[in-house]
Protein backbone atom coordinates (compact mmCIF):
# COMPACT_ATOMS: atom_id res chain seq x y z
CA UNK A 1 0.00 0.00 0.00
CA UNK A 2 1.50 3.27 -1.06
CA UNK A 3 -0.13 5.97 0.64
CA UNK A 4 0.80 10.25 -1.27
CA UNK A 5 1.84 13.33 0.37
CA UNK A 6 -1.61 14.39 0.43
CA UNK A 7 -2.37 11.43 2.47
CA UNK A 8 -0.14 12.15 5.44
CA UNK A 9 -0.70 15.82 5.72
CA UNK A 10 -2.09 15.91 8.68
CA UNK A 11 -3.58 14.39 11.54
CA UNK A 12 -6.92 13.84 9.88
CA UNK A 13 -5.33 12.07 7.09
CA UNK A 14 -2.97 10.27 9.06
CA UNK A 15 -6.22 9.28 10.64
CA UNK A 16 -8.03 8.09 7.47
CA UNK A 17 -4.59 5.81 6.57
CA UNK A 18 -4.64 3.92 10.14
CA UNK A 19 -8.20 3.07 8.97
CA UNK A 20 -6.87 2.06 5.40
CA UNK A 21 -4.29 0.21 6.98
CA UNK A 22 -6.24 -1.37 9.69
CA UNK A 23 -9.27 -2.64 7.39
CA UNK A 24 -6.36 -4.58 5.57
CA UNK A 25 -4.44 -6.07 8.58
CA UNK A 26 -5.94 -9.68 7.49
CA UNK A 27 -3.64 -9.58 4.07
CA UNK A 28 0.15 -9.29 4.38
CA UNK A 29 0.99 -5.49 3.96
CA UNK A 30 3.55 -3.45 3.15
CA UNK A 31 3.42 0.10 3.81
CA UNK A 32 5.61 2.57 1.51
CA UNK A 33 4.89 6.33 2.51
CA UNK A 34 5.52 9.81 1.03
CA UNK A 35 6.91 12.97 2.41
CA UNK A 36 4.55 14.91 4.02
CA UNK A 37 2.70 17.02 1.39
CA UNK A 38 5.11 19.90 0.79
CA UNK A 39 8.39 18.85 2.70
CA UNK A 40 9.81 17.48 -0.48
CA UNK A 41 9.51 21.47 -1.98
CA UNK A 42 10.40 22.66 1.16
CA UNK A 43 13.49 20.84 1.59
CA UNK A 44 14.26 21.74 -1.85
CA UNK A 45 13.79 25.42 -1.61
CA UNK A 46 16.07 24.93 2.06
CA UNK A 47 18.64 23.27 -0.32
CA UNK A 48 18.73 26.30 -2.94
CA UNK A 49 18.73 28.83 -0.26
CA UNK A 50 21.44 26.96 1.73
CA UNK A 51 23.51 26.57 -1.77
CA UNK A 52 23.13 30.55 -1.88
CA UNK A 53 25.09 31.03 1.24
CA UNK A 54 21.52 31.66 3.32
CA UNK A 55 22.39 28.74 5.55
CA UNK A 56 20.01 30.24 8.46
CA UNK A 57 17.37 31.36 6.19
CA UNK A 58 17.51 27.59 5.20
CA UNK A 59 17.23 26.45 9.14
CA UNK A 60 14.41 28.29 9.83
CA UNK A 61 12.09 27.59 6.57
CA UNK A 62 12.27 23.90 7.68
CA UNK A 63 11.26 24.87 11.26
CA UNK A 64 7.30 24.58 10.13
CA UNK A 65 7.30 21.46 8.71
CA UNK A 66 9.11 19.83 12.18
CA UNK A 67 6.04 21.67 13.69
CA UNK A 68 3.54 19.95 11.37
CA UNK A 69 4.75 16.25 12.29
CA UNK A 70 5.48 17.56 15.63
CA UNK A 71 1.67 18.11 16.04
CA UNK A 72 0.90 14.74 14.42
CA UNK A 73 3.12 13.17 16.77
CA UNK A 74 1.54 14.99 19.94
CA UNK A 75 -2.23 13.63 18.73
CA UNK A 76 -1.30 9.78 18.40
CA UNK A 77 1.35 9.30 20.60
CA UNK A 78 0.49 9.54 24.59
CA UNK A 79 2.55 11.51 26.86
CA UNK A 80 5.30 9.94 28.16
CA UNK A 81 5.02 6.99 25.98
CA UNK A 82 8.70 5.58 24.08
CA UNK A 83 8.36 7.37 21.02
CA UNK A 84 11.27 7.13 18.55
CA UNK A 85 9.77 10.17 16.73
CA UNK A 86 11.25 12.87 18.98
CA UNK A 87 14.58 10.65 19.02
CA UNK A 88 14.48 10.76 15.18
CA UNK A 89 13.50 14.43 14.76
CA UNK A 90 16.49 15.50 17.03
CA UNK A 91 18.66 13.34 14.73
CA UNK A 92 17.35 14.36 11.92
CA UNK A 93 17.40 18.49 12.89
CA UNK A 94 21.17 17.90 13.35
CA UNK A 95 21.78 15.87 10.39
CA UNK A 96 19.89 18.29 8.56
CA UNK A 97 21.92 21.33 9.67
CA UNK A 98 24.88 19.36 8.76
CA UNK A 99 24.37 19.07 5.44
CA UNK A 100 23.09 22.58 4.98
CA UNK A 101 26.18 24.09 6.22
CA UNK A 102 27.84 21.98 3.85
CA UNK A 103 25.87 22.84 1.06
CA UNK A 104 26.99 26.28 1.85
CA UNK A 105 30.63 25.54 1.69
CA UNK A 106 30.33 23.28 -0.98
CA UNK A 107 31.74 20.60 1.16
CA UNK A 108 31.03 17.69 -0.54
CA UNK A 109 29.25 17.09 -4.12
CA UNK A 110 25.74 18.96 -4.27
CA UNK A 111 23.91 16.65 -6.09
CA UNK A 112 24.82 14.17 -3.26
CA UNK A 113 24.19 16.74 -0.71
CA UNK A 114 21.02 17.56 -2.41
CA UNK A 115 19.37 14.19 -2.33
CA UNK A 116 20.77 13.76 1.60
CA UNK A 117 18.74 16.30 2.14
CA UNK A 118 15.85 15.95 0.58
CA UNK A 119 15.58 12.22 1.73
CA UNK A 120 14.52 13.57 4.73
CA UNK A 121 10.93 14.15 4.22
CA UNK A 122 10.42 10.26 3.76
CA UNK A 123 13.06 9.80 6.65
CA UNK A 124 10.40 11.91 9.19
CA UNK A 125 6.86 10.49 7.60
CA UNK A 126 7.91 6.91 7.83
CA UNK A 127 9.16 6.95 10.96
CA UNK A 128 6.33 9.01 12.32
CA UNK A 129 3.67 6.68 10.47
CA UNK A 130 5.21 3.71 12.01
CA UNK A 131 4.84 5.02 16.01
CA UNK A 132 1.61 6.57 14.84
CA UNK A 133 0.66 2.77 14.10
CA UNK A 134 2.33 1.54 17.03
CA UNK A 135 0.40 4.07 19.11
CA UNK A 136 -2.68 2.75 17.48
CA UNK A 137 -1.73 -0.86 18.57
CA UNK A 138 -0.82 -2.29 15.51
CA UNK A 139 2.55 -4.16 15.56
CA UNK A 140 3.94 -1.96 12.78
CA UNK A 141 8.15 -0.91 11.81
CA UNK A 142 9.71 1.06 10.20
CA UNK A 143 12.78 0.11 7.71
CA UNK A 144 15.07 2.48 6.38
CA UNK A 145 14.34 2.31 2.45
CA UNK A 146 18.36 3.87 2.12
CA UNK A 147 19.28 0.44 2.87
CA UNK A 148 16.21 -1.73 0.91
CA UNK A 149 16.55 -0.31 -2.21
CA UNK A 150 20.04 -0.17 -4.01
CA UNK A 151 20.49 1.77 -7.14
CA UNK A 152 23.08 3.52 -9.20
CA UNK A 153 24.71 6.85 -8.65
CA UNK A 154 22.58 8.71 -10.95
CA UNK A 155 21.46 11.41 -7.92
CA UNK A 156 18.31 12.96 -8.14
CA UNK A 157 17.14 10.24 -10.81
CA UNK A 158 19.13 6.73 -9.22
CA UNK A 159 18.15 3.77 -11.39
CA UNK A 160 17.16 0.39 -9.04
CA UNK A 161 19.91 -2.68 -9.39
CA UNK A 162 17.06 -4.90 -9.23
CA UNK A 163 18.83 -8.11 -8.57
CA UNK A 164 20.16 -6.62 -5.72
CA UNK A 165 16.96 -4.65 -4.12
CA UNK A 166 14.67 -7.90 -4.57
CA UNK A 167 17.32 -9.92 -2.44
CA UNK A 168 17.78 -7.24 0.20
CA UNK A 169 14.04 -6.39 -0.17
CA UNK A 170 13.21 -10.12 0.88
CA UNK A 171 16.09 -10.91 3.45
CA UNK A 172 14.77 -7.81 5.66
CA UNK A 173 11.31 -7.74 4.90
CA UNK A 174 9.63 -11.56 4.62
CA UNK A 175 11.12 -12.15 7.89
CA UNK A 176 9.20 -9.36 9.82
CA UNK A 177 5.89 -9.96 7.59
CA UNK A 178 5.94 -13.80 8.66
CA UNK A 179 6.55 -12.45 11.91
CA UNK A 180 3.02 -10.58 11.81
CA UNK A 181 4.58 -6.87 11.35
CA UNK A 182 3.24 -4.51 9.24
CA UNK A 183 6.88 -3.11 7.59
CA UNK A 184 6.32 1.18 7.23
CA UNK A 185 8.81 2.30 4.52
CA UNK A 186 9.46 5.88 3.02
CA UNK A 187 9.35 6.07 -0.69
CA UNK A 188 11.18 8.12 -3.11
CA UNK A 189 14.47 7.32 -1.16
CA UNK A 190 17.48 4.57 -1.69
CA UNK A 191 21.30 4.49 -1.62
CA UNK A 192 24.14 3.17 -3.89
CA UNK A 193 26.93 1.32 -2.97
CA UNK A 194 28.71 3.61 -1.51
CA UNK A 195 25.68 3.66 1.13
CA UNK A 196 24.75 7.20 -0.02
CA UNK A 197 21.80 8.43 -0.32
CA UNK A 198 20.36 8.33 -3.79
CA UNK A 199 16.27 9.60 -4.84
CA UNK A 200 14.17 7.84 -7.63
CA UNK A 201 13.17 11.50 -9.15
CA UNK A 202 10.03 13.53 -8.42
CA UNK A 203 6.87 11.47 -7.39
CA UNK A 204 8.89 8.36 -7.77
CA UNK A 205 7.56 6.94 -3.99
CA UNK A 206 4.92 4.95 -6.83
CA UNK A 207 8.03 3.79 -8.25
CA UNK A 208 9.38 2.54 -4.85
CA UNK A 209 6.29 1.00 -4.02
CA UNK A 210 6.36 -1.09 -7.41
CA UNK A 211 9.83 -2.25 -6.64
CA UNK A 212 8.69 -3.57 -3.51
CA UNK A 213 5.31 -4.93 -4.47
CA UNK A 214 7.60 -6.90 -7.67
CA UNK A 215 10.60 -7.94 -5.22
CA UNK A 216 7.82 -9.58 -2.67
CA UNK A 217 5.47 -10.99 -5.63
CA UNK A 218 2.78 -9.27 -4.20
CA UNK A 219 -1.16 -10.24 -5.14
CA UNK A 220 -1.52 -6.59 -5.39
CA UNK A 221 -0.42 -2.89 -5.55
CA UNK A 222 -2.26 -0.08 -4.09
CA UNK A 223 -1.74 3.82 -4.78
CA UNK A 224 -3.67 5.90 -1.97
CA UNK A 225 -4.26 9.24 -3.04
CA UNK A 226 -6.89 12.04 -3.06
CA UNK A 227 -8.04 11.18 -6.09
CA UNK A 228 -10.67 8.32 -6.75
CA UNK A 229 -8.72 6.64 -9.29
CA UNK A 230 -7.34 7.61 -12.56
CA UNK A 231 -9.74 9.70 -14.07
CA UNK A 232 -10.70 11.13 -17.42
CA UNK A 233 -8.85 13.95 -17.09
CA UNK A 234 -7.36 15.83 -14.62
CA UNK A 235 -9.82 16.73 -11.97
CA UNK A 236 -7.83 19.95 -11.47
CA UNK A 237 -8.98 20.98 -15.26
CA UNK A 238 -12.12 19.61 -15.62
CA UNK A 239 -14.86 19.26 -12.52
CA UNK A 240 -16.87 16.49 -14.98
CA UNK A 241 -14.07 14.05 -14.83
CA UNK A 242 -15.04 10.92 -13.94
CA UNK A 243 -13.23 7.56 -12.44
CA UNK A 244 -12.14 5.30 -15.11
CA UNK A 245 -12.94 1.82 -13.96
CA UNK A 246 -10.33 -0.45 -15.65
CA UNK A 247 -7.04 0.51 -17.70
CA UNK A 248 -4.26 -1.36 -19.62
CA UNK A 249 -1.22 -1.72 -18.18
CA UNK A 250 -0.21 -0.15 -21.82
CA UNK A 251 -2.72 2.99 -21.74
CA UNK A 252 -1.67 3.69 -17.97
CA UNK A 253 1.71 4.01 -18.87
CA UNK A 254 0.92 6.54 -21.76
CA UNK A 255 -1.17 8.58 -19.37
CA UNK A 256 1.51 8.50 -16.65
CA UNK A 257 4.23 9.35 -18.96
CA UNK A 258 1.86 12.82 -20.94
CA UNK A 259 1.00 14.51 -17.35
CA UNK A 260 -1.59 12.28 -15.41
CA UNK A 261 0.73 12.99 -12.08
CA UNK A 262 -1.55 10.29 -10.04
CA UNK A 263 0.77 7.31 -11.04
CA UNK A 264 4.35 8.08 -11.77
CA UNK A 265 5.57 6.79 -15.16
CA UNK A 266 8.29 4.29 -13.98
CA UNK A 267 5.04 2.67 -11.74
CA UNK A 268 3.80 0.70 -14.22
CA UNK A 269 6.87 -1.40 -15.25
CA UNK A 270 7.77 -2.99 -12.20
CA UNK A 271 4.53 -3.78 -12.02
CA UNK A 272 4.09 -4.89 -15.76
CA UNK A 273 7.02 -7.39 -15.56
CA UNK A 274 5.53 -9.36 -12.93
CA UNK A 275 1.55 -9.64 -13.50
CA UNK A 276 0.81 -7.47 -10.33
CA UNK A 277 -2.60 -5.62 -10.63
CA UNK A 278 -2.21 -1.95 -9.78
CA UNK A 279 -5.82 -0.23 -7.96
CA UNK A 280 -5.31 3.60 -7.35
CA UNK A 281 -7.80 4.72 -5.10
CA UNK A 282 -8.87 7.14 -2.80
CA UNK A 283 -8.00 7.51 1.05
CA UNK A 284 -11.22 9.88 1.13
CA UNK A 285 -13.19 7.41 -0.18
CA UNK A 286 -11.76 3.82 1.00
CA UNK A 287 -14.73 1.97 0.34
CA UNK A 288 -14.49 2.61 -3.73
CA UNK A 289 -13.14 0.57 -5.78
CA UNK A 290 -10.36 3.23 -7.32
CA UNK A 291 -9.26 1.97 -10.90
CA UNK A 292 -8.04 -0.84 -11.72
CA UNK A 293 -4.70 -1.05 -13.90
CA UNK A 294 -4.74 -4.77 -15.48
CA UNK A 295 -2.53 -6.22 -18.41
CA UNK A 296 -5.49 -6.33 -20.40
CA UNK A 297 -8.53 -3.65 -20.22
CA UNK A 298 -10.74 -5.70 -21.62
CA UNK A 299 -11.79 -4.77 -25.98
CA UNK A 300 -13.53 -1.73 -26.04
CA UNK A 301 -12.15 -0.36 -29.85
CA UNK A 302 -13.34 3.32 -30.34
CA UNK A 303 -13.58 4.79 -26.66
CA UNK A 304 -11.57 7.33 -25.32
CA UNK A 305 -10.35 6.88 -22.11
CA UNK A 306 -8.60 9.73 -21.03
CA UNK A 307 -6.96 12.63 -21.79
CA UNK A 308 -3.74 13.86 -20.07
CA UNK A 309 -1.41 16.60 -20.78
CA UNK A 310 1.97 17.88 -20.23
CA UNK A 311 3.14 21.80 -19.80
CA UNK A 312 6.37 23.42 -20.71
CA UNK A 313 7.38 21.64 -23.83
CA UNK A 314 9.49 22.83 -26.03
CA UNK A 315 9.21 22.09 -29.63
CA UNK A 316 12.49 21.60 -32.11
CA UNK A 317 12.47 21.82 -35.90
CA UNK A 318 15.17 20.02 -37.91
CA UNK A 319 15.29 20.37 -41.42
CA UNK A 320 18.07 19.66 -43.72
CA UNK A 321 17.25 20.15 -47.23
CA UNK A 322 20.63 18.18 -48.46
CA UNK A 323 19.50 15.24 -46.92
CA UNK A 324 17.02 14.83 -49.08
CA UNK A 325 16.86 11.12 -50.75
CA UNK A 326 20.03 9.98 -48.38
CA UNK A 327 19.92 7.98 -45.66
CA UNK A 328 21.44 8.14 -41.98
CA UNK A 329 19.66 11.34 -41.39
CA UNK A 330 17.47 10.37 -38.73
CA UNK A 331 20.19 7.82 -37.46
CA UNK A 332 22.62 11.80 -37.43
CA UNK A 333 19.90 13.32 -35.46
CA UNK A 334 19.19 10.66 -32.81
CA UNK A 335 23.13 9.96 -32.25
CA UNK A 336 23.60 13.75 -30.96
CA UNK A 337 20.33 13.34 -28.30
CA UNK A 338 22.34 10.23 -27.18
CA UNK A 339 25.52 12.18 -26.81
CA UNK A 340 23.55 14.82 -24.77
CA UNK A 341 21.50 12.26 -22.92
CA UNK A 342 18.30 14.15 -23.81
CA UNK A 343 14.73 12.43 -24.03
CA UNK A 344 12.05 12.84 -26.85
CA UNK A 345 9.20 12.90 -26.02
CA UNK A 346 6.78 13.55 -29.27
CA UNK A 347 7.96 12.91 -32.93
CA UNK A 348 6.85 13.36 -36.39
CA UNK A 349 8.93 13.44 -39.47
CA UNK A 350 8.99 13.88 -43.03
CA UNK A 351 11.54 13.38 -45.82
CA UNK A 352 13.97 15.64 -44.62
CA UNK A 353 12.80 17.07 -41.78
CA UNK A 354 12.24 16.12 -38.18
CA UNK A 355 10.03 17.67 -35.45
CA UNK A 356 10.51 16.68 -31.33
CA UNK A 357 9.58 17.95 -28.39
CA UNK A 358 11.38 18.14 -25.24
CA UNK A 359 10.02 17.88 -21.28
CA UNK A 360 12.51 20.62 -20.41
CA UNK A 361 14.43 22.93 -22.25
CA UNK A 362 17.27 23.53 -19.46
CA UNK A 363 21.11 23.01 -21.08
CA UNK A 364 19.58 22.64 -24.42
CA UNK A 365 22.00 25.10 -26.23
CA UNK A 366 24.74 22.59 -26.60
CA UNK A 367 22.30 20.39 -27.98
CA UNK A 368 21.36 22.94 -30.55
CA UNK A 369 24.46 23.88 -31.69
CA UNK A 370 25.28 19.87 -32.44
CA UNK A 371 22.25 20.32 -34.09
CA UNK A 372 22.78 23.18 -36.55
CA UNK A 373 25.63 20.94 -38.36
CA UNK A 374 23.16 18.65 -39.71
CA UNK A 375 20.20 21.59 -40.78
CA UNK A 376 18.29 24.53 -39.76
CA UNK A 377 17.03 24.14 -36.21
CA UNK A 378 14.11 26.10 -35.04
CA UNK A 379 13.16 26.40 -31.68
CA UNK A 380 10.04 27.01 -29.59
CA UNK A 381 8.94 27.03 -26.79
CA UNK A 382 5.82 27.74 -24.32
CA UNK A 383 3.62 24.51 -26.05
CA UNK A 384 1.78 21.34 -24.40
CA UNK A 385 1.69 18.34 -25.44
CA UNK A 386 -2.18 16.47 -25.01
CA UNK A 387 -2.67 12.97 -25.33
CA UNK A 388 -5.99 11.34 -25.46
CA UNK A 389 -5.45 7.66 -24.74
CA UNK A 390 -7.93 4.58 -25.44
CA UNK A 391 -8.10 1.23 -26.61
CA UNK A 392 -7.61 0.87 -30.32
CA UNK A 393 -7.33 4.15 -30.98
CA UNK A 394 -5.05 3.49 -33.98
CA UNK A 395 -7.47 1.28 -35.53
CA UNK A 396 -10.57 3.19 -35.27
CA UNK A 397 -11.66 5.33 -37.84
CA UNK A 398 -13.42 8.53 -37.40
CA UNK A 399 -12.01 9.36 -33.87
CA UNK A 400 -9.19 11.49 -35.32
CA UNK A 401 -11.09 13.91 -37.17
CA UNK A 402 -13.70 13.94 -34.23
CA UNK A 403 -11.15 15.23 -32.21
CA UNK A 404 -9.47 17.73 -34.10
CA UNK A 405 -12.86 19.37 -35.77
CA UNK A 406 -14.04 19.52 -31.65
CA UNK A 407 -11.20 21.77 -31.01
CA UNK A 408 -11.14 22.87 -34.82
CA UNK A 409 -10.35 26.82 -33.96
CA UNK A 410 -7.28 25.69 -32.19
CA UNK A 411 -3.51 26.20 -33.92
CA UNK A 412 -2.08 22.28 -34.03
CA UNK A 413 1.91 22.46 -33.97
CA UNK A 414 2.27 18.92 -33.78
CA UNK A 415 0.78 15.48 -34.19
CA UNK A 416 1.47 12.22 -33.52
CA UNK A 417 -0.33 8.94 -34.34
CA UNK A 418 -0.24 4.95 -34.88
CA UNK A 419 3.34 4.35 -32.95
CA UNK A 420 1.11 3.18 -29.98
CA UNK A 421 -2.30 1.33 -30.41
CA UNK A 422 -4.03 2.97 -27.62
CA UNK A 423 -2.92 7.03 -27.79
CA UNK A 424 -3.07 9.58 -30.27
CA UNK A 425 -0.73 12.78 -29.35
CA UNK A 426 -0.64 16.32 -30.03
CA UNK A 427 1.55 19.77 -29.08
CA UNK A 428 -1.03 22.75 -28.79
CA UNK A 429 0.46 25.99 -26.90
CA UNK A 430 0.66 25.93 -23.33
CA UNK A 431 -2.27 28.88 -22.97
CA UNK A 432 -5.21 26.23 -25.09
CA UNK A 433 -3.97 23.31 -23.37
CA UNK A 434 -6.92 23.64 -20.26
CA UNK A 435 -9.86 25.06 -23.41
CA UNK A 436 -8.69 21.71 -25.44
CA UNK A 437 -8.80 19.76 -22.47
CA UNK A 438 -11.75 20.58 -21.07
CA UNK A 439 -13.86 20.78 -24.97
CA UNK A 440 -12.20 17.43 -25.63
CA UNK A 441 -13.71 15.91 -22.47
CA UNK A 442 -17.11 17.85 -22.53
CA UNK A 443 -17.21 16.04 -26.45
CA UNK A 444 -15.94 12.22 -25.51
CA UNK A 445 -17.45 12.22 -21.71
P1 LIG B 1 0.13 11.72 -4.26
O1 LIG B 1 0.57 12.76 -3.28
O2 LIG B 1 -0.89 10.80 -3.69
O3 LIG B 1 1.26 11.00 -4.92
P2 LIG B 1 -0.20 13.28 -6.67
O4 LIG B 1 -0.42 14.73 -6.41
O5 LIG B 1 1.15 12.84 -7.13
O6 LIG B 1 -0.68 12.49 -5.38
O7 LIG B 1 -1.26 12.75 -7.75
C1 LIG B 1 -2.64 12.96 -7.55
C2 LIG B 1 -3.09 14.14 -8.37
O8 LIG B 1 -2.93 13.86 -9.77
C3 LIG B 1 -4.56 14.46 -8.24
O9 LIG B 1 -4.81 15.31 -7.15
C4 LIG B 1 -4.90 15.10 -9.60
O10 LIG B 1 -5.01 16.50 -9.51
C5 LIG B 1 -3.71 14.78 -10.50
N1 LIG B 1 -4.12 14.19 -11.77
C6 LIG B 1 -3.66 14.57 -13.00
N2 LIG B 1 -4.23 13.86 -13.98
C7 LIG B 1 -5.07 12.98 -13.38
C8 LIG B 1 -5.95 11.96 -13.88
N3 LIG B 1 -6.09 11.68 -15.18
N4 LIG B 1 -6.64 11.24 -12.95
C9 LIG B 1 -6.51 11.48 -11.64
N5 LIG B 1 -5.72 12.44 -11.12
C10 LIG B 1 -5.00 13.18 -11.97
N1 LIG C 1 8.10 13.18 -1.86
C1 LIG C 1 8.55 12.99 -3.22
C2 LIG C 1 8.06 14.12 -4.11
O1 LIG C 1 7.37 15.03 -3.65
C3 LIG C 1 8.15 11.65 -3.77
C4 LIG C 1 6.67 11.37 -3.86
O2 LIG C 1 5.87 12.06 -3.23
O3 LIG C 1 6.29 10.42 -4.56
O4 LIG C 1 8.40 14.14 -5.27
MG1 LIG D 1 2.53 11.28 -6.66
Amino acid sequence: MKFGGTSVGDVAAFERVYHVVSSQMEKRLVVVVSAMTKVTDALLAAFDMAKKGDFAEAITSLQPHFERHVVVANHFIPEGSPNLFDVELQFVRNELSDLLMRAARRSLPLSMLKDAIVSYGEQLSSRLLAEVLKAKGMSARQFDSRRLIMTDDEFGAAQPIIDETNEIVRLELEPSIRAGEVPVMGGFIAGNRAGETTTLGRGGSDYSAAIVAAALNASELQIWTDVSGVMTCDPRISSNARTIPVLSYEEAAELAYFGAKVLHPKTIKPAVDNAIPVRVCSTFQPDRIGTMILAESGHAPNTIKSIASKKNITILRINSARMLGAYGFMSAVFQVFDRHRTVIDVISTSEVSVALTLDHADGIDKLVEDLRRLGDVEVESGYAVICVVGDGLRASTGLASKIFSTIEDVHVALVSHGASAVNLTFVVRESDASTVIKKLHEEFF
